[in-house]
């Protein structure tokens, strides 16, 4: 499921989250549009931060699928 993506030549995590997953509603750094609960999307973080993968991990951001696509 989990997987890692490389845009401008950094490296992030991407983690799907399933429709059922999706309870709480985020504000995507896309298009700062809402992610309403229940909309299956991708959580994503810094795969190669200097922080450690904690910190990396709390500072994760919800995008829409799309949005990260484009992104
Ligand atoms: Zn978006």
């Amino acid at each position: 499921m989990r997987r890692t993506e490389i845009k401008r030549s950094r490296e992030y995590t991407v983690q799907p989250i399933r429709a059922e997953r999706a309870v709480k509603s985020y504000i995507c750094p896309g298009c700062s549009g809402e992610i309403l609960p229940g909309t299956a999307h991708v959580a994503v973080w810094q795969a190669d931060s200097i922080m450690s993968d904690d910190s990396a991990l709390a500072d994760r951001r919800h995008w829409h699928n799309h949005c990260w696509k484009v992104a």
